[in-house]
């Protein structure tokens, strides 16, 4: 790509802000200049606000009007291919430009002056009088033991004003002083010797590395089970791009999943890398996106919105677990993380590797069309084999009531435990008891404010919502009869599981691993260690252990009820069944010890649990494609949401119906539109939830014709429309 032009002062220049204005505004370039892409500070009625130099300015109007840059701010400018991927981000997603900007432009202290910044840290006397707010700052740097924190940061995470710091450092209680500039990363060195690879790891490395060789554009996907050492191969691919001197970004679902993926990064570099997500302090995400955007460091692991960090020169971009859903960002802006990496990657000449063991139909889709080359990584490596899966049938197995754990089942933990070994029981439902019902009346508890039952918790003695988390007490009689004490737990959760294991296994020690069970990331990631080392006999977990996790001591995973995401109507329930089942499997067996897998339905003969047993893979991806096929689904249609949202019930449906009335736009694209019709989730946190959905053919303009169709009617104040290209559920 070309370099970045320069204006010099007084030149009209474009500035995109992140304000909503709705398009870029022109300025005078300031004393000194500016590039293209440099983040400034400009004004904006009384305002200063954040933007982004876009270009030349548009003249042809009163230029003696026009005011100056306040401020060119302390980042390196933004990459032409940057700017080109926010722009084509905004239009797939029909993103306003300035909220696109904001996704790009998440770094604390970016709007500090240039210059040396000013940070504070603990300082060596006492404050004459202690408030409640200097109280609650002095707390603040005792906990972070001798960190150095901006103004704003430390003001932030105290809960006070900024005067109340800026008191305290009078008095010597707090000291200020000039921070260091921001350090580059430590070089991680692509050339120190990596594993041995077997020979399909040595081939699959071969092929990636030319991509990033030839520095062209490709999309790559590495299918293999968990444990084949789809890792160690793109570590490989890291270690090429490193060595074209270009930068590289992993992206990882889970936070849970970066310390041990940080440590083989360590052993095979001999550095860390830059991390990136929301468990990351206010200073280290400042460095990082800095660095990112002078190319001071090489290889970034992060979250999903690692996406829109300013890079310099990405040359590769890994997504492991691609089909996982969490790279669906569901808030705001409404984005896949997978698709923006391969319209990143596409926009700057990188490569994309998307790993999995059970890739989402679309990436599957894709790479049958050629449109993403495969590499498939079939044997796991070493001497480690795939657990053997084995359905029990649960119409043959006698179970007291409230039990879960059938006989068969029971007696292969108690094998393993005997020997030694671990036992996963694994259920998707977090909470004590899914449903709980009036035994007087039949009511059932659900949220005020949601479409949703409430969830029994017993650890936190509430119920729970698990939509808008809104909690109360359980009560004590029934909140539609008033029957006392008929209220009873329906179905199990994993809180209800670890009973019933604690109960038929006394001498077991059990751990219960579900997200909301741990306060933090690092005491989830502190809990999985224990465990990994040896500290329980079972584990009980929902999704949360789907996720890659590595217990070496673990040989058997029992699925309580594998036919609990067979239900429902969604498209996706047979692919996503097939996921969650095969990585749960995949948990056994990791090391030595041969592993197994038993998965407790009532429906054995059904086509997804047959495909699941018999490993037939291919054939279960070709039929679920055949039937997506012919319904003109993705991807081999097109599809939108818009969702429509308000206290008012009556609005949102009036408004939806009258959309749906003015389809003019959409039908000259040939598309269809579908609804109004109750949301997946018809209504959060008070709000009534409508969706219509809108179906066209493969190649359609979808985006342009949305953006028409949506722009015919005014947006009453109480409503918010979405629009969801690609949606998770249909
Ligand atoms: P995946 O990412 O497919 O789950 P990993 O890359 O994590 O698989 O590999 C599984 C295990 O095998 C890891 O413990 C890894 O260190 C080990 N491993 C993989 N490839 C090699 C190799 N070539 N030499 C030595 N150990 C390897
Ligand atoms: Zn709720």
């Amino acid at each position: 790509m070309a370099d970045q032009s320069f204006f010099d002062e007084g030149a009209l220049v474009s500035v995109l802000t992140t304000e909503p204005v709705g398009r870029a505004l022109d300025y005078r370039a300031p004393e000194g200049g500016c590039f293209a892409g440099a983040f400034v500070e400009v004004p904006l009625g009384p305002r200063r606000v954040l933007g982004v130099v876009w270009g030349a300015g548009e003249g042809g109007y009163d230029i003696a009007k026009v005011r100056p840059v306040t401020l060119v701010l302390d980042a390196a400018p933004m990459a032409e291919a940057m700017r080109a991927f926010l722009i084509r981000a905004a239009e797939y997603t029909l993103t306003p430009m300035p909220g696109m900007l904001r996704l790009a432009t998440r770094a604390p202290g970016l709007a500090d002056p240039p210059g040396p910044r000013r940070v504070y840290r603990k300082g060596w006397a006492k404050p004459d009088r202690m408030t409640d707010a200097r109280t609650r700052v002095i707390a603040v740097l005792d906990d972070y033991g001798g960190a150095a924190f901006t103004l704003g940061e430390l003001a932030a995470l105290a809960g006070v004003s900024t005067s109340v710091v800026k008191g305290l450092a009078k008095q010597g209680a707090v000291v200020e002083e000039e921070a260091p500039r921001d350090l580059p990363y430590r070089r991680l060195d692509p050339d120190l010797a990596g594993k041995d690879l077997a020979e399909d790891q040595a081939a699959a490395t071969c092929q990636l590395r030319a991509g990033i060789a030839e520095g062209r554009y490709g999309t790559t996907l590495l299918k293999g089970v968990t444990g084949s050492g789809k890792t160690e191969v793109y570590l490989e691919a890291v270690a090429e791009c490193l060595r074209m001197g270009r930068q590289a970004l992993v992206l990882l679902p889970e936070i849970a999943l970066t310390a041990e993926f940080l440590n083989r990064v360590e052993e095979r570099f001999g550095a860390m890398p830059g991390e990136w997500h929301s468990g990351v302090t206010q200073t280290e995400r400042r460095r990082l996106w800095r660095m990112a955007g002078e190319g001071g460091v090489g290889l970034v692991v992060g979250a999903r919105s690692a996406l829109f960090l300013p890079f310099r020169d990405l040359g590769l971009i890994v997504v492991d677990e691609e089909h996982d859903t969490s790279y669906k960002q569901e808030d705001g802006v409404l984005y896949n993380a997978r698709d923006m990496a391969v319209l990143r990657a596409s926009l700057c000449d990188a490569q994309v590797v998307l790993a999995s063991a059970t890739p989402c139909l679309e990436t599957w889709v894709n790479a049958e069309a050629g449109k993403y080359s495969r590499i498939n990584l079939t044997s796991r490596f070493g001497v480690a084999e795939m657990p053997g899966l084995s359905a029990i049938d649960m119409r043959a197995e006698t179970l007291e009531a409230n039990r879960w754990i059938g006989p068969t089942l029971a007696s292969a933990v108690r094998e393993r435990n005997e020997r030694g070994e671990q036992a996963l029981l694994f259920l998707n439902r977090r909470g004590y008891a899914p449903v709980t019902i009036c035994r007087a009346c039949g009511h059932q508890i659900g949220c005020d404010h949601c479409d949703a039952r409430m969830v029994e918790h017993r650890f936190l003695k509430r119920l729970v919502c698990h939509q808008c988390g809104e909690t109360k007490p359980m009560p004590e009689a029934c909140p539609s009869c008033a029957a006392e004490g008929r209220l009873a737990p329906v179905g199990p959760g994993v809180e209800r599981l670890a009973e019933e294991v604690a109960e038929r296994f006394p001498e077991a020690r059990v751990a219960v691993l579900s997200s909301d069970l741990f306060s933090s990331a690092r005491a989830l990631k502190d809990k999985i260690g224990e465990i990994a080392g040896g500290t329980a006999d079972i584990i009980i977990g929902t999704q949360l252990v789907a996720k890659g996790h590595n217990f070496p001591l673990l040989t058997l995973v029992g699925v309580i009820d594998a036919d609990l995401g067979l239900q429902g109507s969604d498209l996706r329930a047979a692919e996503r069944t097939f996921q969650l089942m095969r990585q749960v499997s995949g948990r056994a067996g990791r090391s030595e010890r041969p592993g197994e897998a038993m998965l407790q339905t009532y429906q054995p003969e059904h086509a997804v649990i047959r495909a699941i047993l018999s490993g037939e893979e291919e054939a279960f991806w070709r039929a679920e494609a055949a039937e997506r096929q012919a319904a003109g689904m993705p991807p081999f249609g097109r599809l939108a949401g818009v969702v429509l949202s308000s206290p008012d019930v009556q609005t949102v449906f009036d408004f939806g119906a009258e959309l749906a009335r003015r389809d003019a736009p959409l039908r000259r694209i040939g598309a269809q539109v579908f609804g109004p019709a109750p949301a997946p989730v018809a209504r959060v946190r008070g709000r009534h939830r409508v969706r219509l959905l809108v179906k066209a053919a493969k190649g359609a303009a979808l985006q342009p014709a949305l953006a028409e169709w949506v722009r015919q009617l005014k947006i009453p104040n109480n409503l918010r429309l979405a629009i969801d290209i690609d949606p998770q559920s249909f």
